[in-house]
């Protein structure tokens, strides 16, 4: 697929600081395997004889599962390194595991930990292609290229449109990696939050904040849910999660004030009652969600292939 604009970088540790030819390149080849995957044959030999680690210090559904899937949907072998059977349990530091990852002459490293320097150092430390999969509260970049890749397919464009994002933007490496893609795309977009659930000087990020869902989500084209995320809270961010539900949760009365046209995202696992009605998350005439889900797979092919492309252009294939 050398015909495409490539991404260049090399690894994908993050969204911020990437420019809109790098994102597009990435969103193109993606919707090439969003076509693939919805054809009998899902399989290409793209990846044949490479190495992926997916290394999850934090649970996740989708994001392993999809990497796992587009890694061997390109033909790669791809391993698990489940964190609590691994000697990272035993007390092996992040040091160690780089070390062991490299004797093994791993390509392309897909990483999840609940801190946020720690997929960056693991880029310094092991000779592979790393991927965030979600650093603490820091980034998820391969979530908001699926959530980009989702809008595009459906509204046809990024620039333009408004986008609100809702609820606990404080925990959220979510929205963060959206608020960077969407600016550097040309959308507007909207942070709507209790105060507790904002990050202080969030209007640095370049978005509008508003406490009242009703006029935050007033004329919007794409609405972004967000999950309460109590594992992260030590102390209590709202009264309770029936009062965030009341004033804080998408519900059919609060959407009718979006776009007639507008669709509502969430990048899983939802609390169902807690940030979004349940008839809605599941009303496909509006919701987005199983979207987002099937074209994750399509985005981390992508970026296997462009990591591992750019791996073999700097070293020789001896990565
Ligand atoms: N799955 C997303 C993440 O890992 C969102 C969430 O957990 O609420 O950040």
């Amino acid at each position: 697929m050398t015909d495409m604009p490539r991404y260049p970088h090399r690894h994908l540790l993050g969204i911020q600081g990437l420019h809109p030819p790098e994102i597009n390149a990435l969103l193109d080849l993606s919707e090439r395997y969003a076509e693939q995957n919805q054809g009998a044959d899902k399989k290409d030999s793209t990846l044949r004889g490479r190495t992926v680690i997916n290394l999850f210090f934090e649970n996740s559904t989708r994001t392993r599962t999809s990497f796992e899937l587009a890694g061997k949907r390109l033909g790669a072998d791809v391993i698990n390194m489940q964190v609590a059977t691994s000697s990272v349990a035993k007390g092996e530091t992040l040091i160690d595991t780089a070390m062991t990852l490299n004797a093994m002459h791993v390509d392309v490293l897909a990483v999840r930990h609940p801190d946020s320097g720690a997929v960056q150092l693991l880029s310094e430390k092991t000779n592979c292609a790393v991927i965030n999969g979600g650093d603490g509260r820091h980034e998820h970049p391969t979530q908001a290229l699926l959530d980009a890749l989702t809008i595009r397919r459906r509204k046809g464009r990024l620039e333009g449109l408004t986008v609100a994002i809702c609820g606990d933007v404080l925990h959220s490496r979510v929205a963060r990696s959206n608020i960077h893609l969407l600016n550097t795309m040309g959308a507007r977009v909207r942070v709507v939050a209790p105060r507790t659930l904002l990050p202080s000087g969030v209007e640095t990020l370049g978005v509008d904040v508003y406490h009242d869902i009703t006029e935050g989500v007033r004329g919007c084209d794409i609405i972004m849910m967000l999950r309460l995320q109590q594992e992260r809270m030590q102390g209590s961010y709202v009264p309770s999660v029936r009062e965030f539900f009341r004033f804080f949760g998408l519900d059919y009365a609060k959407l009718a004030n979006a776009a007639p046209d507008a669709l509502i995202m969430h990048p899983g696992p939802m609390n169902r009652g807690v940030e979004i009605d349940s008839d809605l998350a599941d009303d496909f005439e509006r919701s987005v969600i199983r979207e987002q889900v099937e074209m994750g797979v399509a985005v981390r092919m992508a970026c296997l292939e462009a990591l591992a492309a750019n791996a073999e252009s700097s070293a020789g294939g001896a990565a």
